[in-house]
């Protein structure tokens, strides 16, 4: 199994820590050649002065370098629907989305306004969602991990490698080094229930210490220059 880790671009920040947010996907390629996207990044119509988008970067170019084309794509594991994670699900016709049910019932009850930005790619009726409850095995050695709080329903993806071991992706949970003190790590407005942030981040963080897991923050462009970023891979 291998784990290539997908350039989708910048969310503009001016106090990132070295003024860069990435937007950060990740490919998940099993020894039965099953193809698992994780999260699409964000919509190309999105407003400007949001995101910004390097040449070569996003979901579709990542893809291509690595000779796949979206159709390629079995499952893509759907984190949460904000914007700079579900901007293209429409693009993935052949794959089954999994995603946790309460986000599912959240996005559908649209009471939440930033899940509005990418709706016209994730609310067709022509892609396949398939809801889970809580922690769950997607394929063996591929695990979501519940971590509501940042927003109802948010995933984390657990992912065991045989050579370097498991990978915890914590995405939102975790976006800096800074939140991986559960009790004091800083909130943002986007963190819609910091008592779930707290304790979803202690459910990461138990995790990656009783696995011995790598965790790799879900925003961090000090971290995500250390790391091996697709054509490379973790296998
Ligand atoms: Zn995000």
């Amino acid at each position: 199994m291998r784990l290539y880790l997908l350039e989708l671009g910048n969310i503009r920040h001016d106090w990132a820590p070295n003024g860069r947010l990435p937007v950060q996907g990740y490919l998940i390629r099993t020894d039965d050649g099953t193809n698992v996207l994780v999260d699409t990044g964000f919509p190309a119509e999105a407003p400007p002065g949001m995101f910004e988008l390097p040449p070569g970067q996003g979901v579709v170019d990542q893809l291509a370098a690595l000779d796949l084309i979206p159709s390629d794509i079995h499952y893509v594991i759907c984190t949460h629907l904000d914007p700079d994670h579900a901007g293209n699900h429409d693009l993935f016709t052949e794959a089954e989305f999994v995603i946790q049910r309460s986000h599912w019932e959240l996005a559908q009850a649209d009471s939440v306004p930033r899940l509005r930005v990418a709706k016209p790619h994730w609310d067709q009726p022509h892609l396949k969602y398939r809801t889970v409850d809580g922690d769950a095995e997607l394929l063996p050695g591929i695990e979501l991990i519940e971590t509501s709080g940042h927003i109802l329903g948010h995933q984390s993806v657990l992912v065991r490698l045989p050579r370097t071991g498991p990978v915890l992706l914590a995405i939102d949970t975790i976006t800096q080094e800074k939140a991986l003190d559960p009790e004091n790590r800083p909130m943002t407005n986007y963190d819609l229930d910091p008592d779930g942030v707290r304790a979803s981040t202690r459910k990461l963080v138990d995790l990656a210490r009783r696995e011995n897991a790598l965790i790799v923050r879900g925003h961090d462009g000090v971290q995500w220059d250390t790391l091996r970023r697709a054509p490379e891979y973790y296998d």
